[in-house]
């Protein structure tokens, strides 16, 4: 027998829900790649990429013969890389060992890089209709306020009790609605901040509604620490081309293109870096800087600033690329705005 909650969610779904390009189908390889664009995406943001990939790598074996850096060049400006460099990797994956069709069992797809219990339970049930409820923030969010549950979500024990919370209020006929509409419903009603408790289908069964308490859930245990980091860039010049380096490192930006950088622990200008400049340069001449500009990630807080300097010597592992070319290299969004305003104009 059908469950109130799944009745409720799904009369509410079937008035509000959006029209998502993602939602017409049932291709695992579409679906997951919607889903792996929307994490830490807006879906407005979220809708021209998963176009735009649909478009460029139409099937899995197009995304894993392109090669990365395309991948990395169409997914600029999302952020958060190593969601692209999974995608391709994981799109090799699919063609070596599954002979380039999307698995279809809840295993086989969690095994798959960058894919976690959330992931995996989304196309399981989208695409082939498996008993898995899915467990994201929306969805936490909605069962901690509805069952007044205190558990911090981000414990041992919170994961634990909502996922077996969530797994037992799934309606086993219907997964992939079920799914859809108590995440359409997070989303849209019981939203974080303001969710619209007057309008609620559910607020006659909701605790936190009766006990007040709606600002208070979910509760989350860690505070996220945001490191503080000051990057200096300059764009060493020579003539009409400037110099670039891939970065390899594990760390932010990792694939992506930047320019010559010194990254200090407190804010520095330009004269403190002079000494390590000329030793490196032998003779520099500046010729334009940034004003500090703050970018936000979402564990880190970077300070700014781009000098640019003519310089005549370029150092090893760097390339040199024609300045009216510069828009053709995949670049962190920092980069690729101060490129735009600064040096292409
Ligand atoms: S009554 Fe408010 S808090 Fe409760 S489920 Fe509805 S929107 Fe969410």
């Amino acid at each position: 027998m059908e469950s109130w909650l799944y009745i409720t969610l799904i009369k509410w779904y079937n008035l509000h829900k959006r029209d998502l390009p993602w939602r017409e189908t049932k291709d695992p390889y579409k679906i997951w790649l919607s889903e792996i664009i929307l994490q830490q995406t807006q879906v407005i943001q979220g809708t021209s990429y998963y176009l735009k990939f649909i478009k460029n790598y139409p099937t899995v074996k197009k995304l894993a013969n392109a090669p990365i850096d395309s991948v990395l060049k169409d997914w600029q400006g999302l952020g958060y890389y190593s969601r692209a460099r999974n995608l391709h990797f994981t799109a090799n994956q699919i063609i070596e060992k599954h002979n380039g069709k999307f698995p279809s069992s809840y295993t086989e797809i969690r095994n798959l890089k960058g894919i976690g219990d959330y992931t995996a339970a989304a196309i399981a049930s989208f695409s082939f209709d498996l008993p898995y409820a899915v467990l994201d923030g929306n969805v936490y969010r909605v069962l901690s306020r509805i069952f007044g549950i205190k558990t911090p979500i981000d414990s041992v024990a919170g994961k634990k009790v909502f996922k077996d919370l969530a797994q037992s209020l799934l309606d086993l006929k219907h997964p992939a609605d079920y799914n859809q509409a108590i995440m359409e419903f997070g989303s849209q009603q019981c939203k974080p901040t303001n969710p619209d408790c007057g309008n609620c289908p559910l607020s006659q069964k909701c605790w936190a509604f009766k006990h007040d308490a709606i600002k208070e859930l979910p509760i989350k245990e860690k505070k996220i620490k945001v490191k503080h980091r000051h990057l200096n860039y300059f764009v060493l010049k020579n003539k009409n081309k400037v110099a670039f380096f891939k970065r390899n490192e594990k760390d932010i930006w990792q694939g992506l293109n930047e320019f010559y950088l010194i990254e200090t622990k407190e804010p520095v200008g330009f004269e403190d870096l002079l000494p390590q400049l000329i030793k490196k340069f032998k003779k520099i001449e500046l010729s334009a800087s940034s004003k500090e500009i703050k970018h936000v990630l979402s564990h880190q807080l970077l300070f700014c600033k781009f000098y640019v300097i003519e310089v005549s010597i370029t150092p090893k592992e760097y390339e040199l690329i024609a300045i009216k070319d510069l828009q053709k290299l995949a670049w962190p969004r920092l980069i690729d705005n101060y490129i735009n305003t600064c040096l292409l104009n």
